[in-house]
């Protein structure tokens, strides 16, 4: 891992000019288009253009979260690769933790394989009773020496069985009340003990996973924050997945609605009722954009904040609402899935090919990353100031709490 440019050097405030200026620089050693990916992402890291809010030898170079755009606008056209694409659980949720949480030695050996998607992550915090309430999860962590035996059960662990490292949290105190006897990991994914099992989804893949650990060892020095402030820094995943999730900016007309014009203008529909119906979506999309413009400017450096949840919301249902339009644009043939149903593991998440994929994976975005009714929650209680959610668990210790 190289500093990189002299530039980096005497680099005290940063400003839109001077990432572009490194930008250029990155294009004119590395062509884009001809470069391995990573090759090229990784350069991109050692210039401080992966996260640019994120401090100097981590991929950033400390200057505003809104730098990035300019980044991003400068080279994705000339052909950069994407990388949320290529590692979205590692680049959207475990950078900004690690970046966040973690110690120098662990932002020195995670960051830049997860951006250049040389190892890719999975987060490891639902359990077959602890979903929305995941605060109440039961795999336990028992220190022994300088090392942590983990054993437990998680469950809809996107990209597991892909994955190199997961963001794991565990229970390492059962006597305390539930939020405060958690601790937060990262586990070696091929460590003795860790086993990975499918669960296919409607779309016929498997893009998450079922994960059992038994007697798996974790060195204490790969704990992200100290034992029993698991929960808070869960809080920096979660927030930053409502966002990764959410917050999506795509180009004016594109994404979603960009498909059902696409089908739309390809089938020369005509109908003006349908038009009406075409145009309030867009409409909608593009004020779910412009909304999500404006939070990314607002946001500052650091974890984002509970109004993250708003696009969540909004674009779980508008998701569904215009898969199931476009769909329905295209009439019987819309009821054929081109690839049917492979039952594979793919080596993506999140990617819909065509309108019958996108329609049946959308079911799923008002439940991953917290349902609709979770993020309602959250807005109502934090954003808006109502009345929390009667609570009954919040005080007694955990192992005293009845579980199902
Ligand atoms: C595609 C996909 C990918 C996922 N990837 C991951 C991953 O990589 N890692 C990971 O850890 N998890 C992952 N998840 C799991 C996801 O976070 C959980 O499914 C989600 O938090 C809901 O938990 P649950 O499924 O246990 O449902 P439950 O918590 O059992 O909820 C069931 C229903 O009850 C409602 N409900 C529950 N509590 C309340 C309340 N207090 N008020 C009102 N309504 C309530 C819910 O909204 C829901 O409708 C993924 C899920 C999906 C669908």
């Amino acid at each position: 891992m190289t500093g990189g440019s002299s530039k980096l050097a005497d680099m005290t405030a940063v400003d839109e000019a001077t990432v572009l200026s490194l930008c250029d620089q990155l294009l004119a050693e590395l062509d884009p288009k001809t470069v391995p990916a990573h090759e090229f992402l990784g350069r991109q890291f050692d210039l401080g253009l992966a996260w640019v809010h994120f401090p100097v030898g981590n991929g950033g170079l400390g200057g505003s979260p809104q730098l990035q755009k300019a980044i991003n606008e400068r080279l994705i056209p000339e052909g950069a690769p994407l990388p949320y694409g290529r590692n979205p659980i590692g680049y959207g949720m475990g950078a900004p933790t690690v970046v966040t949480h973690g110690s120098d030695a662990q932002k020195a050996r995670y960051l830049r394989p997860l951006f250049t998607g040389e190892e890719i992550w999975c987060q490891l915090f639902s359990e077959p009773g602890a979903g929305s309430d995941v605060a109440s999860l039961g795999t336990r962590a028992v220190l022994d020496g300088e090392e942590w035996v983990v054993n437990g059960q998680k469950v809809w662990t996107t990209l597991a069985h892909l994955a190199r490292f997961g963001m794991l949290i565990a229970r390492t105190d059962p006597d305390v009340p539930k939020h405060k006897g958690m601790t937060y990991f990262v586990i070696d994914m091929h460590a003795p003990g860790v086993e990975v099992r499918p669960l296919f989804q409607i779309t016929g893949e498997a893009e998450f996973n079922e994960v059992y650990m038994t007697d798996v060892r974790i060195p204490d020095a790969e704990r992200l924050g100290a034992v029993g402030e698991g929960w808070g820094v869960s809080l920096t995943t979660l927030m930053n997945e409502r966002v990764a999730i959410g917050g999506q900016i795509p180009s004016r007309g594109g994404g979603f609605i960009g498909e059902a014009v696409k089908v739309w203008r390809k089938l020369g529909h005509t109908d003006p009722a349908k038009r009406d119906q075409l145009m309030d979506l867009w409409v909608r999309s593009e004020v779910l954009r412009l909304t999500n413009i404006r939070a990314s400017q607002l946001r500052s450096v650091g974890t984002p904040g509970p109004e993250g949840s708003i696009g969540k919301v909004i674009s779980a249902e508008l998701n569904k609402q215009v898969s199931e339009f476009t769909v329905g644009l295209l009439g019987a043939e819309g009821m054929l899935k081109a690839d049917g149903y492979p039952m594979d593991r793919p080596h993506h998440a999140m990617l819909w090919s065509n309108p019958a994929q996108a329609f049946l994976r959308a079911r799923a975005n008002s439940i991953e990353g917290g349902t609709t009714e979770i993020a309602k929650n959250i807005l109502g209680e934090r954003v808006l100031g109502l009345p929390g959610d009667v609570r009954t668990d919040k005080t007694p210790p955990w192992k005293d709490v009845p579980r199902s």
